[in-house]
Parts: structure tokens; sequence; C-alpha cells
């Protein structure tokens, strides 16, 4: 998978809705703070066209940094929006930076500069030159410039956790769910609060054959089945409960 990056000197013209957003932290047009508060969602590269500016990545190119600087440019640098620092430099150029800086090649990214006409990563097998993690491709009209960018180059961002599960569907009351099965022979609070909601009965906790006769009474009335036992469909019943 590859991300889209767009930069250029003018943030404005930069479209929306790309990736990731590069700007400079330096130089003639100090564009990184313009490009985060454009693009707040996006990801970030930050540029340094100066050996000694600290940034993501280092500008390589001719009135900028040069290959001789690169290397202490490299070990000064500290993480910042990307996994590994990034070196900016044309196509042609990279092999040469790289023997200039020294350092093995998975300890850095490379970004470079192909201008060919078609959205590729620069590599032996696309375009002929050494591989790179990303690619600025083509120039909008002078506008802006994109860039393709593996993603690889910068960090993964955690998963947002899935969404919560919805609440179970309201099947059944919950004070019915919870509440036991009644039946002759039963005895305690829950008789009798049935026993008072059944009406014309003693509330006197103990499920007799008076209690059994006029739950079934009341199951008849209610057209629930009438077996004397009071379980969740009498009880929704009787507390005013839908089931
Ligand atoms: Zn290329």
């Amino acid at each position: 998978m590859t991300l889209r990056m767009g930069d250029s000197i003018d943030v404005a013209a930069i479209p929306a809705g790309l990736d990731a957003y590069a700007g400079y932290v330096n130089g003639h047009w100090a564009t990184y703070p313009a490009v985060v508060a454009a693009h707040p969602a996006a990801r970030h590269l930050s540029i340094s066209v100066f050996a000694d500016g600290h940034a993501d990545c280092l500008d390589v190119e001719t009135g900028d940094a040069t290959d001789a600087q690169a290397a202490a440019w490299l070990a000064a640098w500290t993480p910042g929006n990307t996994t590994k620092p990034v070196l900016y430099t044309s196509a042609s150029n990279v092999a040469s930076l790289l023997a200039a800086v020294g350092r093995p090649r998975d300890s850095l990214l490379v970004w470079s500069a192909h201008y060919r006409g078609d959205q590729h990563l620069c590599h032996p097998d696309t375009c002929g030159y050494p591989a790179a993690d990303a690619t600025q491709w083509v120039d909008h009209d002078g506008q802006w410039d994109e860039s393709v960018v593996t993603d690889t180059f910068f960090p993964a961002r955690p998963t947002p956790p899935p969404p919560s599960p919805p609440p179970p569907p309201p099947t059944q009351g919950w004070c019915t769910v919870n509440l036991p099965v009644l039946q002759q022979g039963s005895t305690g609070p829950s008789v009798r609060s049935a026993q008072t909601l059944l009406g014309g009965l003693a509330a006197d906790g103990i499920f007799g054959p008076q209690t059994h006769q006029r739950t079934v009474q009341y199951q008849q009335q209610h057209h629930l089945g009438a077996d004397g036992i009071i379980g969740t469909h009498t009880w929704g019943q009787l507390l005013g409960t839908p089931q």
C-alpha cells in the first residue's frame, strides 16, 4: 500500500484529501506550521534545507544541503513524524548520496525526485535508479508536487478500537428477568409482591392454594398460559412490562 503526499511552497495550492503533506521548517518558505494547520488529520513530513536543521527530512540538492553534510545531519536526527531519517534528493543523486553517508540502507529512508511523467516508486526494476521509499514524481502545473510514499515511511497509526457493541435488545424487562419463578410452595418477599399485584389475596408471602387459584384466574383474564406458575410472562403482565 502506498500513500499520496503533496508539497508546495504555496500551502494553499496543495489539494485536500491527500494522505500526507510535507513542509519546510526553514529556508525561504517555512511552510511546515501552515501545512500542519491546514491538514491537521493527515501525516506530516518536516523538511530542513540546512544540515543543522531539525526535521524529519533533509533536502539534499543544489542550493540546499550537500551530500557531504548528510552524515552529520543523520547523526543528530531524532524521531519525529517518520520511522527513520529521510533524505530527499534527485533520483540521479541517490547512489552518490548513499555512498557519501556510508550508512546501512535500512537505517534511513530515501525520498527521490524523479519526474518521469508516471506515478512510480524509483527502483532498478521500474526506472533503473536505486530503490526509494518515496518518489516525487509529478509537478502539477508548477503548483504543487505529488509523491508516492510507501506505508513504511510513517509509523503505523494505532488501530481505532472497534465501536462498542450495541446493548442487547430489550426483549424482556430487566425486572422480570431477575424475578424468580413462583408457584405453589414458594415463599418470601417476591410472593408477597405477587400477591399484592394479583389483588384479592392476603399478602402473607406464602404461595398456597388460594394464591394458585388467583394466579390461574389472573392468567385466564389476561390470556396467558393458565398454569398457576408466575414466570416471565405473568410477571410482565403484573408489572406492566411489555413482553
Ligand atoms: Zn524513478
